[in-house]
């Protein structure tokens, strides 16, 4: 990957807001990059501390640790805006200089069916979009960008839970394009109904995701059955300011209403290992990233549900209801 780290604008943000002392998360691939980063930082005099923490997106805003250390400014490395915070925070989102032409020349025979294309990218293709819309437009295709609604950026943009403006588009496109990696196509496949197609820059490969939503879906009823026999059951309340997905007080109602012992356990990074030694709970239900139940199951020896997958097992929700709406 050809990475462009906006060294440029990151000096100017930094000359600009003028900090004492820095923050810097980097998203995981990145952590690499700590070295150089550091430098450009400090030859404007400015202190800087890395976060060791996992950051795994926008959510993820280390606002604790920043205070911990006396920084005044977080700067994060890979990742757009995802929420306001209280403390002052710049993103750099990195670009990916690779060219992609190669790669949309490849998907023409895959998307020969469709004439409409829903068109969406992770962050660090947001610089190419034009062009990539263009691409699709002189080859005759219509193109639609999805609105910036919920928790994206731009216009166009996805993260891997928040596919709403994708949904409003749904109806219109006859399929999906998206630009960038598994993690966000499978999260597009789980949330559209319409066929989901990835331009996989990691693989220099042109993806369907057909398939794949049948399996995942096939585990997720699993969970949820599983979820209907258990007894004692642990609710997770993620910590990290991003990742609030959903309040458990109905939940936990609902639950003992059916008979189950809850308790209410706060996580930052889950774990199999932290969820293991909760070792006499037989199920768990987590309101933070709801990609850990859905991608992450297979890790974990016990069963770990959504929110919106909870509510079908104590019948708030109907499986048709998540099927027709997305798990996502
Ligand atoms: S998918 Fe998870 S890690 Fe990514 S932005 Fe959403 S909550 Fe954060």
């Amino acid at each position: 990957m050809a990475l462009d780290f906006e060294k440029e604008k990151l000096i100017e943000k930094l000359k600009k807001r003028k900090p004492k002392k820095v923050l810097v998360q980097l998203a995981e691939g990145i952590k690499q990059n700590a070295g150089e980063i550091r430098s450009w930082i400090e030859e404007l005099g400015i202190e800087v501390i890395f976060s060791g923490e996992t950051c795994w997106g926008g959510c993820d805003i280390a606002v604790d640790e920043a205070r911990a250390v006396k920084a005044d400014l977080i700067v994060q490395f890979g990742h757009a805006e995802f929420i306001k915070t209280d403390f002052p925070v710049v993103y750099i989102e990195i670009k990916d200089m690779l060219d992609l032409n190669p790669l949309l020349e490849k998907s023409l025979e895959k998307l020969k069916d469709y004439n409409t294309i829903g068109l969406s990218y992770s962050i660090q293709h947001r610089h190419d979009i034009e062009n990539i819309k263009r691409f699709y437009e002189e080859k005759g295709k219509k193109v639609i960008l999805s609105r910036k609604i919920g928790n994206v950026a731009y216009e166009g943009h996805i993260t891997g839970c928040d596919y709403q403006g994708a949904k409003e588009i749904q109806e219109q496109v006859d399929c999906f394009v998206i630009i960038g990696n598994k993690f966000h196509s499978i999260g597009a496949t789980l949330a559209l109904k319409k066929p989901v197609f990835l331009i996989d820059v990691y693989d220099n490969d042109v993806k369907t995701m057909k398939g794949l939503k049948d399996r995942i879906l096939k585990q997720r009823v699993l969970a949820i059955e599983k979820l209907k026999e258990e007894k004692n059951v642990g609710i997770i309340v993620g910590t990290k300011c991003g990742q609030k997905f959903g309040s458990p007080e109905k939940l936990i109602e609902k639950l003992k209403e059916k008979g189950k012992n809850v308790i209410i356990i706060t996580m930052g990074e889950l774990t199999p290992e932290k969820i293991m030694n909760f070792y006499k709970i037989d199920a768990f239900i987590e309101l933070a990233c709801p990609r850990i139940a859905l991608d992450d199951f297979a890790n974990y020896s016990k069963p770990i549900l959504t929110l919106r997958e909870a509510l079908v097992a104590v019948d708030e929700l109907s499986w048709d209801d998540i099927l027709e709406k997305g798990i996502l």
